[in-house]
């Protein structure tokens, strides 16, 4: 089943010309919503909507919109999408509707729209949403696998991993929009062959590259949502950089799993790339047959067609050192989430099955996505195999994890021949000494 409609139009293009660029981000097809303001102003935080280089300020654009686009921008007014994410898709599906018809090249609305265009180059931004819960998924089995070997080498993919998507419940008022600075965490490790634990410095800070699933709609207490119904509760996907601290987390993870490894800081990309603009990327999501079948509740046929989503994924690192010699940052891995163990919507769908009340703007991490070719990992623990294969950059330094004054920047973008490249922005994080 396909489920274009004329927002997917290749060949559209936009009177924001830098939204025609071929290696942009935010073509006319992609429209993905955030909240921003004017760097260093006092105005209040408010919904926005990327076009090439630009935003659409959407507080003040909404006397533009009728119906129930005119209803959805003004849910865009306050410094929170959550009323707009809770709407769902027929009133996010109408305001894309109208911002495509009013931004596209001839549309006689444009002199109206102009006026209410803020440069991204003078915006700063704010989490999209006031996030109620974060919930962390594991859903790479490559990673799994890698990891689990590391942790517990007897016993590298524990029984359930096949059958359940695992997750454990994250912390969300440490989830910082992209751009931020924060602390090396500090904290109790324990060396292998220490007798006792000491309390200091992480030794082994490591990024996580993942993907964020912004909750619509969500469910009430006691209630399920079946995978049929799944992808009406996600309103969009962001780029994830879920920070971990190795060797806390190898010291307190047993046996109720990671906690002060995890909650010192998570990072989001500023913009949320709607479900109906990766529809153009949506493709069969498999399970091999030598594998366990995924029990009904996490089965269908639609998931089977169009449950995975084609996301390229990349990590990228910049070295004090390197920006103080203008080398510029440099790839360490990238990956597809289309390899994911688990689509989406089984995630969703499996958080909601015991009647957990899932709502508007929480958010689900993907887990770490690594692929099956080894260059594809989504981690330093994996990229230098527990530390012991350390890379070389350009500067001459080598890393094993994560120094201080390293900045991480982890990218998503969708891309195929003859379509416009959609794209997810940075997602950016600067790690200072331990205080
Ligand atoms: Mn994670």
């Amino acid at each position: 089943m396909t489920r274009l409609n004329e927002t997917h139009d290749p060949k559209l293009r936009s009177w924001v010309a830098a939204a025609n660029a071929a290696d942009g981000n935010f073509p006319i097809q992609n429209l993905p919503f955030g909240v921003f303001r004017r760097k260093g102003s006092d105005e209040p935080f408010r919904g926005g909507l990327a076009i090439g280089d630009q935003i659409v300020d959407l507080a003040a654009a909404r006397a533009l919109f009728e119906g129930a686009a005119a209803e959805a921008a003004a849910a865009c007014a306050g410094s929170t999408l959550n009323t707009f994410m809770a709407m769902g898709p027929r009133y996010w599906s109408a305001l894309r509707l109208a911002l495509s018809r009013g931004l596209r090249e001839g549309a006689p609305q444009a002199a109206k729209f102009q006026p209410h265009l803020v440069p991204q180059a003078l915006a700063e931004y704010a989490l999209a949403a006031a996030i109620g819960d974060f919930t962390d998924f594991y859903a790479s089995v490559h990673h799994a696998t890698t990891v689990g070997r590391m942790f517990r080498p007897d016993n590298p993919l524990m029984p359930n991993y096949r059958w359940v998507p695992i997750a454990y419940h994250g912390r969300s008022s440490s989830i910082f929009v992209s751009g931020h600075r924060f602390y090396r965490p500090v904290g109790q490790t324990k060396a292998p062959d220490a007798t006792a634990p000491t309390f200091g410095p992480s030794k082994r800070l490591d990024y996580e590259l993942e993907l964020g699933i912004f909750v619509g709609p969500g469910n009430t207490p006691g209630s399920r949502v079946p995978l049929e119904e799944a992808e009406s509760h996600v309103f969009g996907l962001c780029v994830l950089n879920d920070w971990s601290a190795r060797d806390i987390q190898a010291w307190e993870y047993q046996p109720l799993g990671p906690f002060l490894a995890k909650n010192f800081a998570s990072t989001v990309s500023p913009w949320i790339v709607t479900l109906e603009a990766l529809e153009p990327f949506r493709c069969p999501w498999t399970r091999d047959a030598s594998e366990p079948q995924p029990l009904p509740y996490l089965d269908s046929p639609d998931n089977r067609e169009r449950g995975a989503l084609d996301v390229e994924l990349e990590v990228c690192l910049e070295t004090a050192k390197a920006r103080a010699q203008g080398k510029g940052e440099m790839r360490l891995s990238q990956g597809n989430f289309r390899h994911a163990y688990w689509s989406a919507f089984q995630m969703l769908a499996h958080h909601a099955s015991n009647g957990c009340n899932l709502q508007p703007g929480d958010l689900l991490g993907t887990g770490t996505q690594s692929g099956p070719d080894p260059k594809d990992v989504g981690s330093m623990l994996e990229l230098t195999s527990g530390g012991k294969s350390p890379v070389t950059l350009p500067t001459g330094e080598t890393r094993s994890f994560i120094e201080d004054g390293d900045t991480v920047i982890m990218r998503a973008w969708c891309a195929r021949p003859g379509y416009p490249r959609i794209g997810f922005g940075d997602c950016a994080a600067t790690v200072e000494p331990a205080v």
